[in-house]
């Protein structure tokens, strides 16, 4: 289901300063004054952190923000997501100026597949109807028929007239999900997410142990083994539903741990455990660090500059909308 958290519709610039708390810093004042002045939207994923997401007029998962980026009448947009996010954005709205905050977060997934590695798989199977999830690069989505997102992906591929063979990229574990939902076949691209993969199902035990009345929800970017142990399975937005829905007091969530920024706002009252990482790290927890290049210093640096900006090939674009057309109008 598609999820956005939304300020204001119709008025971009509508968040005021004493809207932003609790995450004010002494950038807050210039960033609202400068988002104001340039008439900007700011758009931020579930996976940002909470001073940005605090600061956003969206705050969402891809295809949510994709809706955004494509209705708002703004003249720039800021991107506060990955690359890949923002070029959806310019490719929706071509003529918005579109920012963002660190040109180099990317993602291990749209990285998985390489422009010249995906056309000669392409080229092999001719045949074959191409889906590409969102999480790819604009050259990718361009050599694709449709892309989906993990909220629509089943409906995507549904879509698809059973007569057709079906190639999945670049994510092979929300690839597999959706072929043991849909019991269609596809051929897989070999790529995973960096995060997702890196969680735990050892120490997720040892939580599910600790606290027996605990659901375990995660995101089909998690491999099997995990999703096997998940009592619910779904994109950031359902995970977000199911937390809000569910009688359960307690649930651990496999997946970027941002996104328990907006769970606890939903449901202070639950406790929100975000799933363990195989690795000791600061948090203990899956944070993307592609995600977390961006800062509300670059925030504002964007801002005051209007760059970093995504520029576009315009052959790429027009072929790269039309795939994301496909999949927008599929509702
Ligand atoms: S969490 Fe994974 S899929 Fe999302 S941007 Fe980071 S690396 Fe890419």
């Amino acid at each position: 289901m598609m999820r956005i958290m939304i300020r204001s519709l119709t008025n971009p610039v509508a968040t005021s300063r004493t809207e932003v708390h609790p995450n004010r810093t002494r950038l807050t004042p210039d960033i609202l004054d400068l988002k104001h002045e340039k008439n900007v939207v700011l758009l931020a994923h579930y996976y940002q952190s909470p001073g940005i997401q605090e600061l956003a007029d969206h705050v969402g998962d891809s295809l949510a923000l994709a809706r955004a980026a494509e209705r708002t009448d703004a003249p720039i947009i800021l991107f506060c997501g990955v690359h890949f996010m923002a070029e959806t954005a310019k490719i929706l709205n071509p003529t918005r100026k579109v920012l963002v905050p660190d040109l180099h977060a990317g993602c291990s997934l749209a990285e998985s597949a390489p422009v010249a590695k995906f056309r000669a798989f392409v080229d092999a199977h001719p045949h074959h109807v191409v889906v590409s999830y969102i999480n790819c690069s604009a050259e990718v989505k361009a050599m694709s028929d449709i892309i989906c997102t993990s909220s629509n992906a089943v409906r995507v591929v549904n879509s698809i007239p059973t007569q057709h063979e079906i190639i999945f990229a670049p994510d092979k574990h929300l690839g597999a999900y959706i072929q043991r939902i849909t019991g269609r076949k596809m051929l897989l691209w070999d790529g995973v997410c960096e995060v997702h993969v890196e969680i735990s199902a050892d120490k997720l035990e040892l939580l599910l142990e600790k606290y027996p009345e605990a659901k375990l929800i995660a995101h089909p970017e998690c491999p099997e083994h995990l999703l096997t142990m998940a009592d619910h399975v779904g994109s950031t937005s359902s995970l977000l539903d199911f937390v809000e829905r569910d009688t359960g007091t307690t649930f651990i969530v496999a997946t970027e741990a941002g996104i328990l920024h907006k769970m606890r706002q939903a449901v202070p009252y639950k406790r929100l455990i975000a799933a363990p990482v195989h690795a000791d790290n600061a948090c203990a927890c899956s944070e993307c660090p592609y995600m977390k290049l961006n800062t509300l210093e670059k925030v504002h640096a964007a801002l005051l500059n209007e760059e970093p900006e995504i520029v576009l090939n315009e052959d790429i674009r027009h072929r790269a909308y039309r795939a994301l057309r496909n999949m927008l109008d599929l509702g």
